[in-house]
């Protein structure tokens, strides 16, 4: 808790005044959303209510969609192919992963240098098909790319450690997330690989992508083609979804259906301009449609 005065359940009234978000629906179509996709778009493979209508919406309006995860574990075009079969037709290049992020940047920032990686295939392959080099070998990997990894071993934190404090290799990181949720309480995810790099080398990590870092914010500013002040970040996280909007100056809107409750919005620092209870009124009322729509409250416990 931040503060004595401050209720456990916030009503309305409570989230109300200076510096705190508007509850309810934004009043206006911006022409770029960047939309999360877990606890915004679907929860547990299921989609969320009003979803698929929503995005459909967007797309008439004739605003952009780009849609993001830190998810490194699958493809752009998986995330399309799904996103599809669910019911909202979208292609591989609306989607952004760490994964492009992660090409662009050694592309940008180390030329030339050989990767070594503590990740799982799919990591290693594309980076092969950007056409950066991947190594086994300590000597001669410039860069060490660290993700999520179920098949994390002594071997590969060897190899890499190895790159790091024998041949001076740097290290870069696809998302900073402790751990994916999963429906049977999570799994270690990039920081936990990270950190036992970071413990046995004493280096830190030059860069670590994904949600809420600037590479992130600019890759979907540049997908979407708009300027900041066109564009929404609506994801169910303060400190990655809505800490990204403001590095950037975009507007944020906060959804209640995945991450975070009422509660500890009220105890946040991060403070969205927009607090929804779901997707389904991101947009403004339609005719018919009440306005304050489904969102005037805060759910108070519930995930
Ligand atoms: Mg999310």
């Amino acid at each position: 808790m931040n503060g004595p005065t401050r209720s456990s359940t916030p009503s309305s009234a409570g989230l109300a005044g200076a510096g705190r978000p508007a509850l309810g629906r934004p009043p206006r179509v911006f022409r770029g959303y960047a939309i999360d996709l877990d606890g915004t778009v679907y929860l547990s493979g299921k989609l969320l209510p009003g979803a698929a209508d929503t995005i459909a919406r967007i797309r008439r309006e004739g605003s952009r969609v780009v849609f993001l995860t830190n998810n490194p574990l699958r493809s752009p075009a998986s995330y399309a192919q799904h996103l599809t079969g669910l019911g909202i037709p979208a292609e591989p290049a609306e989607v952004v992963t760490p994964l492009a992020l992660l090409t662009a940047y050694l592309a940008d920032r180390h030329p030339g240098r050989a990767a070594l990686t503590i990740a799982e295939p799919l990591v290693d392959a594309t980076l092969a098909a950007a056409g950066i080099a991947v190594t086994t070998e300590p000597a001669s990997a410039g860069v060490v790319v660290v993700s999520f990894d179920r098949t994390f071993s002594y071997a590969k934190l060897l190899s890499a450690f190895r790159a790091v404090r024998q041949f001076g290799a740097v290290i870069v990181a696809t998302n900073p997330d402790p751990f994916c949720p999963t429906q049977d309480g999570g799994l270690p995810d990039c920081a936990a690989m990270l950190a036992a790099l970071e413990a046995c080398t004493g280096a830190r990590a030059e860069a670590v992508l994904g949600k809420p870092g600037e590479h992130m914010a600019a890759e979907l500013l540049r997908r979407l083609a708009v300027p900041a002040s066109e564009a929404v970040i609506v994801g169910d996280r303060l400190s990655t979804d809505i800490a990204m909007s403001r590095s950037l100056g975009m507007t944020s809107v906060l959804v209640l259906s995945g991450a975070t409750t009422g509660a500890e919005l009220a105890d946040s620092p991060h403070r969205p301009d927009y607090v929804i209870d779901g997707i389904a009124a991101l947009l403004p009322a339609e005719p018919g449609e009440p306005a304050s729509g489904p969102a005037a409250r805060p759910r108070g416990s519930s995930r």
